[in-house]
């Protein structure tokens, strides 16, 4: 059933709504439409020119229409006279390709040809820090080890409670909030849904966090290593993949044998082959899942203040352990580490989509698993792939890997590619304290 946003308004007294996409940096981009007007907008779409965004288009384009898609809509809990909905990208009467929204829908749409519908849940981690962004928000957070501090997490408990209550209100089954391994660090859990929702929450979460975070004089960010030395934002994804979307799902395709960590995996025949497209395509992957220059200060990081970084190296799987690339933690799922917090909502679910979709064609082999504490005991992996060093790495592994981008959808790929070269330029251009620190008396 197609929600009316006109009625939508005139029943919850909503005077705004903000049509949002989001790019292929993972910016949110938005038009604030009155309600007077959403009805024509619901049809037509508001307009935006591309090439103001990251899209990869030019000038000359023909303007976007970003049309609403009403079933995601969110009346703002912390401003209710304002609406969320997010937005498809539809050029000359087509989806716009390269969009991440529409990469996905087109995914999803590829599983659900084979009967499979993929079911995620992430875990969206981030920091609350002055407003500036220089420093923690609260200099008494200050432990070794910081996780789980419960002194800690009460002093930003309006923060939390907050965000919290309101996605109670949303109904998305909020269960746990913790702070984190790093001083300063925040992780709130919500239960798992279909992709598109997982990816439209996501979204919805990081705008959230960051709202109320400013509302209470802090600044939240998800990136991906903000402080040196200190663990990172990850953004874990569970991935399990059933009969049917939404409540009609019964049956977990991926369930089999066992419970992860002994004995025979938790998983299908069919969710070993979907892992073994994640392991097979992983350093690919990565450009999506750590698309930026700061993700690979996460990855293959040096040990943190609070012994360990919680982040992979290597591409590795293992039942319930947190020290490798993918864990099994119990049948039917498994959860990949390897996204950090500057992942696009939606290109995090596609990707992931893409990789596994692939290694079910192939009947991919995920390959030997690990039961070993792999920041202790890493070198006795042989022939398991390094994760890449740095983005160019990323970039390139992706360009190189010619199933995933195909699956990505060309088109996507190419625009996808131009942009990140065109950063990465950008970034090694830019000149450093570090180069006149080691070069100058040489
Ligand atoms: P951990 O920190 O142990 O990795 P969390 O509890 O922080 O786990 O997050 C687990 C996430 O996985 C939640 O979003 C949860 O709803 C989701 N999840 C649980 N079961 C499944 C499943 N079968 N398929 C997909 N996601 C799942
Ligand atoms: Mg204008
Ligand atoms: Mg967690
Ligand atoms: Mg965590
Ligand atoms: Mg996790």
């Amino acid at each position: 059933m197609t929600t009316d946003l006109a009625k939508f308004a005139a029943d919850t007294g909503v005077k705004y709504f903000m049509i949002s996409f989001t790019d292929l940096f993972g910016g949110q981009r938005a038009k604030l439409v009155p309600a007077q007007a959403i009805a024509d907008m619901q049809e037509e779409g508001a307009g935006f020119a591309g090439f103001a965004t990251w899209l990869d288009m030019t000038p000359a384009h023909p303007d976007m229409l970003a049309v609403p898609d009403p079933s995601s809509v969110i009346q703002l809990p912390w401003k209710p006279e304002v609406a969320w909905v997010a937005a498809n990208c539809v050029m000359e009467g087509e989806d716009v390709a390269q969009a991440p929204r529409n990469v996905l829908r087109r995914l999803i749409d590829e599983a659900a040809d084979q009967g499979l519908h993929v079911k995620t849940g992430v875990e969206a981690e981030y920091f609350l820090l002055t407003p500036d962004g220089d420093q923690i928000s609260d200099p008494f957070d200050t432990a070794e080890k910081p996780c789980y501090d419960q002194q800690a997490v009460m002093r930003r408990y309006d923060v939390v409670r907050e965000i919290c209550d309101y996605m109670l209100d949303l109904g998305w089954g909020p269960y746990q909030n913790d702070h984190e391994d790093a001083n300063g660090q925040f992780e709130m859990n919500w239960d798992y849904d279909d992709a598109l929702k997982t990816a439209d929450k996501h979204s919805f979460f990081k705008f959230m966090t960051k709202s109320v975070a400013e509302k209470h004089g802090f600044r939240a960010t998800f990136m991906p290593k903000p402080i040196e030395g200190l663990t990172g934002n990850g953004c874990h994804v569970h991935v399990s993949v059933w009969d049917a979307p939404g409540k009609a799902a019964k049956t977990n395709v991926f369930a089999g044998e066992g419970d992860g960590p002994t004995g025979e995996v938790g998983l299908s025949e069919r969710g070993k082959h979907f892992l073994g497209g994640i392991m097979k395509h992983a350093s690919g992957m990565a450009a999506i899942t750590n698309p930026t220059v700061n993700s690979y200060k996460r990855i293959n990081a040096p040990v943190t203040t609070s012994g360990a970084t919680w982040a992979p190296n290597t591409v590795t799987w293992t039942g319930n352990n947190r020290t490798h690339m993918v864990r099994v933690p119990g049948p039917g799922r498994f959860e990949l580490r390897l996204a950090d917090g500057a992942a696009n909502p939606y290109l995090l679910q596609a990707v992931i989509i893409a990789a596994g979709l692939s290694g079910l064609a192939s009947q991919a082999d995920p390959s030997k698993r690990y039961d070993i504490d792999m920041y202790a005991e890493g070198h006795k992996v042989r022939g398991a792939p390094r994760l890449p060093l740095n983005m160019l790495d990323a970039l390139r592994a992706f360009d190189k890997d010619k199933a995933l981008k195909t699956a990505m959808g060309d088109e996507f790929s190419s625009a996808f590619l131009n942009l990140k070269m065109r950063e990465w330029n950008s970034y090694v251009s830019h000149f450093t304290q570090w180069e006149k620190d080691n070069t100058l008396d040489i």
